[in-house]
């Protein structure tokens, strides 16, 4: 199939992919180790701290704020699935976790309430300039972002990748481009670092492998299922072949 064949995902119905998505740990490229990671350059939330996971999904990210600090953990995303396996999740863990049904663009919190904005693999929802810009006021003094988004790392692409992600996040930046973003909308940057290769094949893609089997049987004959499914293994050869050039960047910032 050529690429001109190729749906992005964000085309499907939400409702098959919330289904796909929602029996892997985790619906980005991250890791425990990279979590833990960017929480380090922030250092240890008070116990009355507001965390607030914004696109938590199954709450991978948010599953480890709540193991390893004493503040709220507030798990926030527009399906209700997710929220209720991030509540499953937790439970069978003796954690809390809040959840909140919201647009990351639209947040029912009050100024200057939230001491730590986390967002692994989901700002591309709004774009950095969007997300950074309306989570300012939400943020107490001094209080930090902690996002990854995908980036591109180098400055010469084969022509096959670049219209891949041309099509699938057009406003994908270089960490250049994005520091720039993080400065003018108000932040300091604390820490960027590229997630590894493993917390996209390892923990993202090979996951996805066994998913894709039970959904397959599950929607037989179905050809929007069938496409899903085709664009998830396509994106993950195109990692395979081309990962060198682009990478999920944890961005690490504090409000000014
Ligand atoms: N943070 C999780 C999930 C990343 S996938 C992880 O790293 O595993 C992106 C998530 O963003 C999905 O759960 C999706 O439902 C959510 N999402 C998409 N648009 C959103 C929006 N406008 N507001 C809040 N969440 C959104």
């Amino acid at each position: 199939m050529s690429n001109d064949n190729k749906n992005i995902i964000h085309d499907f119905d939400f409702n098959l992919i919330c289904e796909y998505f929602s029996s892997t740990e985790r619906q980005g490229p991250g890791s425990r180790e990279m979590t833990l990671k960017a929480l380090n350059c922030i250092g240890i939330p008070k116990p009355d701290a507001i965390i607030a996971d914004l696109g938590c999904g199954t709450g991978s990210s948010a599953m480890i704020l709540a193991e390893t600090t004493s503040a709220q953990i507030i798990a926030v995303d527009i399906f209700d699935a997710f929220l209720q396996k991030v509540q499953q999740r937790a439970q069978a863990k003796n954690l809390t976790i809040r959840t909140l049904h919201s647009p990351m663009e639209k947040l029912p919190f009050a100024p200057e309430s939230v001491d730590i904005i986390w967002c692994e693999g989901a700002i591309y929802n709004i774009g950095i300039e969007c997300g950074l810009n309306l989570w300012h006021t939400l943020l107490k003094d001094g209080g930090h972002i902690a996002f990854t988004d995908a980036t591109w790392l180098t400055n010469e692409r084969p022509e096959e990748i670049e219209q891949f992600w041309q099509e699938a996040y057009p406003q994908m930046g270089t960490v250049e481009s994005n520091l720039k973003l993080i400065k003018k909308a108000g932040y300091r940057i604390k820490e960027w670092f590229v997630l590894p290769t493993e917390c996209w094949t390892d923990n993202f893609y090979l996951p996805q492998r066994n998913a894709q089997t039970i959904f397959l049987a599950h929607h037989k004959g179905n050809p929007t299922a069938q496409m899903l499914v085709e664009n998830q293994r396509h994106e993950a050869e195109m990692f395979d072949k081309y990962g060198q050039h682009y990478g999920y960047v944890f961005y690490v910032v504090q409000k000014i």
